[in-house]
């Protein structure tokens, strides 16, 4: 059969990319049947192969590599961005991730006269400001987050990157769309992400399991009690393919996050049990960080003993990042707007962690 549309994924072994790499050569995925393109850096890892996607190895920050590789995919319909580069400082930040997203977009759009819609990926981050800048700025945002809310006072490459789709959207003319996703922490899968808050909890954990200790929740009392939401990596590719099939999605930027609630005292259990470790739960008095706690770890001996993909502790195990999730209370967004333009889907987040536990373990990162 004939493919009616024809995705380019950037990013296509990241959390998102991962997932949008399974779901849309589905045989019942809206806008189908779907022919995948799917752009890294790194060679197909075997996790990723299982899918069928043509895969493009390109290095999208370098303008000849992008060009070479890109323009000549004359066939795209629908660009799918879910691919980032992290650096030391946001200025730094909107100056590389802009200009690999300029360098995706100058390659394809000119080349691809079928185009007809561009989705980008942000993020929460966009009410919230970079990184670097987390509870400094003064006048920054009060949760819930919905999408109307102006931009902050603050360099962002999520504003860098908006600003450049529309400009290169906008040559193009009214017959290409574009949509921007806005996740809040993603629950997924991939080894190869900058930021696996599931994936680098299973790393912990299962070195707590090796050296036979508790697993203390390594972050603050307030985030261990208070409410928390999350996005399950297969809702925001159901989200990003709503946005590219759906009229009433089109030029907007929408939240995307489970629907749902959850807290940590109540999941943490979960891993635990995933893990065969009894003792669990939060450490009183204690100010526990990933970052410090795994700083002299090794995996060599677990990954031996079960027969584990062989991973780099430092891919899969994103502690500075799970230290600032694990201590940022009460960030919640809204799903109103989604809802009021016809999404409905939805996560159990409970469930959500133990698939991607579960996940994990299946594709033998961790035992
Ligand atoms: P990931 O870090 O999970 O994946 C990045 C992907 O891009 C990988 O496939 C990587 O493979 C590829 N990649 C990186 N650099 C290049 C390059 N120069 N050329 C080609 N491919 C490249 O991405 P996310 O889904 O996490 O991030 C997408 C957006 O979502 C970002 O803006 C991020 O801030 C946002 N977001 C993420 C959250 C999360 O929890 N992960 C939460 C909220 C927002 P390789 O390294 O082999 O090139």
């Amino acid at each position: 059969e004939a493919p009616q549309s024809v995705a380019l994924v950037l990013g296509v072994t990241g959390i998102v990319g991962n997932s949008l790499a399974q779901i849309l050569p589905l045989s019942n995925t809206r806008g189908g049947p779907w022919k995948v393109y799917g752009v890294a850096r790194r060679t197909q890892p075997s996790w990723n192969a299982l899918n069928t996607v043509h895969y493009i190895q390109c290095d999208i920050s370098d303008q000849n590599d992008a060009e070479s590789k890109l323009s000549s995919l004359t066939d795209v319909t629908h660009v799918f961005y879910v691919c980032w580069a992290r650096r030391p400082t946001e200025a730094q930040n909107c100056q590389v991730n802009g200009a690999m997203l300029r360098n995706v977009l100058r390659a394809v759009i000119p080349n691809a006269p079928n185009l007809r819609h561009v989705s980008l990926q942000t993020g929460t981050k966009h009410y919230l400001g970079p990184f670097e800048l987390l509870g400094k700025i003064e006048v920054a945002h009060d949760p819930p987050f919905t999408e109307d809310l102006p931009r902050l006072d603050a360099p962002n490459f999520y504003y860098t990157q908006e600003d450049i789709l529309f400009e290169e959207v906008r040559k193009k003319g009214l017959t290409l769309t574009w949509f921007v996703n806005r996740p809040h922490f993603i629950f997924g899968f991939s080894p190869y992400s900058l930021m696996n808050l599931v994936g680098t909890l299973c790393v912990y954990a299962a070195i707590c399991k090796h050296e036979g200790v508790p697993l203390w929740f390594p972050g603050t009392k307030a985030v261990w009690e208070c409410y928390n939401t999350a996005s399950d990596a297969d809702l925001i590719a159901e989200q990003h393919i709503w946005g590219a099939v759906d009229p009433r999605a089109k030029n907007e930027a929408f939240n995307c996050s489970n629907g749902d609630v959850f807290k940590w005292k109540h999941v943490w259990k979960v891993l635990a049990e995933r893990f065969g470790i009894r003792e669990y739960g939060f450490l009183e008095g204690e100010d526990l960080r990933l970052s410090e706690m795994m700083k002299e770890k090794g995996a060599e001996e677990i990954v031996k003993k079960n027969g584990l993909q062989r991973t780099k502790l430092e891919d899969v195990g994103d502690w500075w990042f799970a230290d600032l999730i694990l201590r940022m209370e009460a960030v919640l967004d809204s799903m109103n707007k989604a809802r009021e333009h016809g999404f409905f889907g939805f996560r159990d987040s409970k469930k959500s962690f133990m698939n991607w536990i579960d996940k994990t373990k299946a594709c033998k990162i961790v035992p």
